[in-house]
């Protein structure tokens, strides 16, 4: 098989709305990726991203550096959890959203 016809097959999700709608409301705890600490961002080369690969709603993008998509994160720590040098830290939405106020 090429690597063409297998690039074809591979399975891959985006973010959509689904019966829940934007479940991002959910969320209580927001993922803040420090680029400084990410290691695709400090060597901008494509490593590591089990922030997108261990992602339950596929919200994390594989890009240099990746983002997160917050219309969908639901908040539930995994991408924090599963990230090797601890580059995403959890923030109460609380506190940001009055900062952004
Ligand atoms: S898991 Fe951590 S180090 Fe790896 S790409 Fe995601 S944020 Fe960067
Ligand atoms: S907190 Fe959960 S839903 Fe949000 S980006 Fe991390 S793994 Fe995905």
């Amino acid at each position: 098989m090429s690597d063409a016809t297998f690039a074809c097959k591979k399975s891959h999700s985006e973010p959509g709305p689904g019966d829940a709608g934007k479940t991002g409301s959910w969320r209580v705890l927001r993922p803040i990726i420090n680029v400084n600490l990410c290691i695709p961002a400090k060597t901008n080369k494509m490593a590591c991203f089990n922030c997108w690969l261990y992602c339950p709603d596929g919200v994390v993008t594989r890009t240099i550096p990746p983002t997160i998509n917050y219309e969908y994160c639901k908040g539930c720590e995994i991408c924090a959890e599963e990230c090797p040098v601890a580059a995403i830290q959890m923030v109460e939405e609380t506190k940001l959203i009055k900062k952004e106020k």
